[in-house]
């Protein structure tokens, strides 16, 4: 297996960790976009959220929480995004599940943007019908 989380969660490749149970390690980023930005690693190789079993997602989320609160107190910093990746296109780059836990501060250079889609209001109620559907 040459998945580098993997190796992180067996030991295999050193990491700087801060926080570790039975199911998850939570690890320093090692390029990080902020000082403090963490990154939750599931122990069982998962490419993704829709490879996990539903209990296991709803505890990384639980450990991230906790942890997201440690570093804004330990960083002192003004807001925290909570993000998690899937698929190239929105940014994974380690097919491995992970959180990141990213802390902001005033005039950081992270850039998160949100570009408009320009739908109308019918095109919004067909595909909020259409997920309806699909749950
Ligand atoms: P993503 O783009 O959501 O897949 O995030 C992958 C993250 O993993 C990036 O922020 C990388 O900096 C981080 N990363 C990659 N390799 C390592 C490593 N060996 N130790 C710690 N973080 C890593
Ligand atoms: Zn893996």
């Amino acid at each position: 297996m040459s998945c580098v989380f993997c190796k992180i969660a067996n030991g295999e490749i050193p990491s700087i960790s801060v926080y570790e149970d039975e199911s998850f390690k939570v690890i320093m980023d090692i390029n990080p976009a902020n000082l403090g930005h963490c990154l939750v690693i599931c122990k069982e190789h998962y490419a993704n959220i829709f490879e996990m079993p539903s209990e296991l997602t709803a505890k990384a989320f639980a450990v991230a929480k906790k942890v997201a609160g440690a570093v804004k107190e330990a960083t002192d910093c003004d807001g925290i995004n909570i993000l998690q990746n899937n698929g190239e296109i929105a940014g994974q780059t380690v097919f491995h599940f992970h959180i990141h836990i990213l802390p902001r501060v005033e005039g950081d250079l992270v850039n998160i943007h949100f570009g408009g889609f320009n739908a109308e209001e019918d095109m919004i109620k067909q595909i909020a019908e259409d997920i309806k559907n699909k749950l």
